[in-house]
Parts: structure tokens; C-alpha cells; sequence
């Protein structure tokens, strides 16, 4: 939104604010839903089932098509592949897809206006806004149909949990980034209803366990279905109906955006009484993964993308060897990224789905690499590991983690009334038997923890140069 609007947003009264958000989404609505829409989706509900051969020819045949697109209107193609010398009538698919070198953020920032098609029917396109998590915003813009696919994608991962997300839809509550309630808001309402998908909109901005009873009340009244939004604020939600002995019965979870952890996922399915379905979509739109019902890892959207998994030089690594995730959008036309270098690590799993879909498995992306934090002697370490030393301790209602120094770890944290010192030594004691004596781990209390611009939260934030 442009700031004059947002400012005109945030001085209307609530009701006139829940009429904006249910006309702007209307607008997105034929954006999402129009096109070719029901096309997509009715190749997802088909391709799902589509042997690995079958699918490696499909995404080849796109392959192809779009390497020859970005030779003959991508002037940053063009360049690229004459200067590697790369004849795009000649690429086959994925077995030449090591060639081209990978895409990285940093030539994105520098010259995405050189990444955008040059063809007059390609220049419809919309801005899109990566997480910002490592600061450095993005430059990327969408075709129609890239959009559209993004939709059609979780619309199939809605069904496989069992829920339906259009308008004629489920009812969904959702606790994600949108900054619909203004920032200073003090009393509720601190959400707002979509009308034009059914879906209550809350703030992710504003949960505090005074305010967290209202939120509860509304929730009641409007009865979701299903609720979907960042695995932090649904934990928050889940924790705080757990510790007042009540539940909240609701057909299916959607979590997204942020690690999942196991504790998160655990209370969440016991608050909400159902299954969470985690899935993973990197903002640059080249890799989608889901979770189906039997949760034995993300099936990668391989209609959506091709996915490699890579080594620090850009060579794919064989399944079950961990590395970065580089993605190629098989969609946007308009701005094609071919091999773009994400900064999610994970590895494919070795094992193909008990469900019978042989869409290939990955593992769950615990380790975003800005995540990790670092040791002196060079080791990196997944925050999972560090969530153990938290998990005895009922008197913290909330924590972070923040790497300042290659041997400071501050732990902010939001006390509860039983909170002693004694918490505070198993804490220190617990956090330096992982990352070693030499870590310097210091407690801070305090009333409110740090999200990003767009509202995310991690739990881990490092300001040590990593040295990935
Ligand atoms: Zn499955």
C-alpha cells in the first residue's frame, strides 16, 4: 500500500477499514482466482499423481521454453549466455541446467530492471516484496500467471489438508504479516473480516495475553474452520488457550513463513484439536513444498519449479546430502529466474511418501542460513538444537535469541511472575554446554520481543557475518 493510503487507512474507523480490505482483496481476488485459474488447478489435481519420469519430461518441455524465452527478450540472459557460451535451441532440461550459472541476490538488487522480458505481452507485471529478513529488499516483479500458479499451488495444499480456500470456502482465520490494525492501536479490535475470502484477519502486531482474551472472543463468535498464519503467532494463540485449560476445535492448521518447530507444532495441534500442515514458499516464487496428511516431510511442488539442492559452488547434491536450495520458476515469464540461489539450506529425502504422490520430499527447512548461529571455531548452529534448554521452563512467556559476537549470545526474554534466577542459571548452564564455555550468554528481560518490518518473527537473530 502507498503511504498516503496507509495513512488514510489507519485514521478510518474499523468498520470502514474491513471494507477497504474486502475490496482491495476482491481486486486480487480476479487477479488470483481469474486467468487460467481453474487450467492450473485442474493439472495440479492431475499432476500430483504423475510418475517421476512423466514429471521430469513436463518440467523439461517448460524448461526449454523458458530458457529460450530468456535468450531471445532477457537482456541479462542474452549477455549471460553468450559470455558461458550457452545455446539456448540446444538446452535439453535439467541435465543442462548445471551450465548456467546460479542467480544470486546480489545481481537481482543490482539489475533487475536487465532480468525483466523485453516483449510488449510480458510488461503486465506486479512488484512483488520479499521478507527483508537479511535487510536488502528485493526488486521482483510477477506475471499473471506466476501469481496464479502461487494460488492455485495452496489451493491444492489447502484440499490436501482436508480445506477449502476460495471464496465459497472455509471459513479462515488468519495471523500472518498484514498490517491491518495500526501499529499504536491500544483496544480491540485488533483484526479485521475479509469478506471477499471469508476470512477473519488478525494482527500479528498486537498479541499480548490482556489483549490475546478479545482475540478469543472473536475467534468464538466467527467460528474459523481452519486457521492459517506464522507458526510463532499461532504458538502464542495456542499457548495461552492451553494455560487457561480451554481448546479451540478447528478442522485443519496452516503454518507457513517461518521454521516450524516441534514444540510450536505440538501445542498448536493440541489447542486447535486438528493436524497442522506446514508448507514452505521461498518469496522469490521458484520453490513451493507442502505437507500432505501424513507429515513425513514437505513434497515439493515440482509443477511450480525445478529445485536443485547445491553445494557452495552451485552443483547439485545427490538426496540426503544437505545444501542450499536454488530454485527456477517454470511460471514467470515476465521476469524469469533461472537458477536463483535462495538462502534456505535443507536436504531431499531419500524415501518417497507413504500417501503414494510421488512428488520427491524434502526436509523441513530448519536451517534458514541467517538463522544459524556461529562459533568461534568456525561451527554453525541450527536453532532447533537450542530450543531444548527452554523446553523445562514454564515461567518464560516468550524468547529470542541474538548472536552479537562470535562469543555473545544475548537471550531476550518476557518473564512470567514465577520467573526466578534459577531459571536464569539453567539457562546460561544449558546454552553454554551447546555452543561451548567460551560463549558469553547474558539474560535480558524484557516487555516485547523484535519482529521484522513485515511483522515475522525469528527466533534466532544473528549479527555475525556467517560466512556463507
Ligand atoms: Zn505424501
Amino acid at each position: 500500500m502507498n503511504p498516503v493510503l496507509k495513512r488514510l487507512y489507519d485514521l478510518a474507523p474499523a468498520s470502514v477499514q474491513s471494507a477497504l480490505v474486502s475490496a482491495f482483496s476482491a481486486r486480487l481476488e480476479r487477479q488470483r482466482y481469474g486467468g487460467r485459474f481453474e487450467e492450473f488447478r485442474a493439472l495440479l489435481e492431475e499432476s500430483q499423481w504423475w510418475d517421476a519420469q512423466k514429471m521430469r519430461e513436463w518440467q523439461d518441455e517448460r524448461l526449454r521454453a523458458i530458457v529460450r524465452h530468456a535468450a531471445e527478450h532477457v537482456p541479462y540472459y542474452r549477455e549471460l549466455f553468450r559470455h558461458h557460451g550457452i545455446d539456448a535451441q540446444k538446452f535439453r532440461g535439467q541435465e543442462d541446467l548445471p551450465r548456467i550459472p546460479v542467480l544470486t541476490r546480489e545481481t537481482i538488487q543490482r539489475r533487475s530492471e536487465e532480468l525483466k522480458s523485453r516483449r510488449p505481452e510480458d510488461r503486465r507485471l506486479t512488484q512483488g516484496h520479499t521478507s527483508g529478513t537479511t535487510g536488502s529488499p528485493l526488486q521482483i516483479y510477477y506475471s499473471d500467471d506466476m501469481i496464479t500458479m502461487n494460488y492455485a499451488v495452496m489451493d491444492r495444499q489447502y484440499r490436501w489438508a482436508g480445506a477449502r480456500l476460495q471464496r465459497d470456502g472455509d471459513r479462515t482465520a488468519v495471523v500472518r504479516g498484514n498490517v491491518i490494525v495500526p501499529l499504536s492501536q491500544k483496544r480491540p479490535p485488533f483484526w479485521r473480516h475479509n469478506r471477499s475470502l471469508n476470512q477473519l484477519l488478525m494482527s500479528s502486531f498486537h498479541l499480548t495475553p490482556e489483549n490475546l482474551v478479545s482475540y478469543f472472543e472473536v475467534l468464538r463468535e466467527f467460528k474459523p474452520a481452519v486457521m492459517d498464519g506464522y507458526p510463532s503467532s499461532l504458538y502464542v494463540l495456542a499457548k495461552v488457550l492451553l494455560n487457561r485449560g480451554e481448546r479451540l476445535p478447528v478442522k485443519a492448521v496452516i503454518t507457513s513463513s517461518e521454521t516450524l518447530y516441534d514444540f510450536q507444532r505440538e501445542a498448536i495441534e493440541a489447542a486447535f484439536q486438528c493436524r497442522v500442515f506446514d508448507y514452505y514458499a521461498a518469496a522469490e516464487r521458484v520453490v513451493f513444498s507442502v505437507e500432505c496428511d501424513r507429515h513425513e516431510g514437505h513434497h515439493l511442488c515440482e509443477e511450480y519449479g525445478v529445485t536443485e539442492i547445491c553445494d557452495e559452488d552451485g552443483q547439485p547434491l545427490p538426496a540426503g546430502q544437505e545444501g542450499v536450495m536454488v530454485g527456477t520458476s517454470l511460471h514467470n515469464i515476465g521476469m524469469p529466474m533461472l537458477r536463483y540461489r535462495t538462502t534456505d539450506r535443507t536436504a531431499f529425502k531419500t524415501h518417497e511418501c507413504s500417501c503414494g504422490r510421488p512428488l520427491r520430499l524434502m526436509e523441513d527447512v530448519t536451517t534458514k542460513a541467517e538463522d544459524l548461529l556461529r562459533l568461534k571455531d568456525g561451527r554453525l548452529i541450527p536453532p532447533s538444537v537450542l530450543t531444548h534448554p527452554f523446553k523445562p521452563l514454564d515461567s518464560i512467556e516468550a524468547s529470542q535469541l541474538v548472536q552479537t559476537d562470535l562469543d555473545r549470545l544475548v537471550v531476550r526474554l518476557i518473564p512470567r511472575p514465577e520467573y526466578s534466577q534459577r531459571d536464569s542459571d539453567h539457562l546460561v548452564r544449558e546454552l553454554k554446554a551447546r555452543l561451548g564455555a567460551d560463549m558469553r550468554v547474558e539474560i535480558e528481560k524484557v516487555e516485547r520481543l523484535e519482529r521484522t518490518a513485515r511483522g515475522k518473527f525469528k527466533w534466532v537473530i544473528s549479527k555475525v557475518d556467517l560466512g556463507l
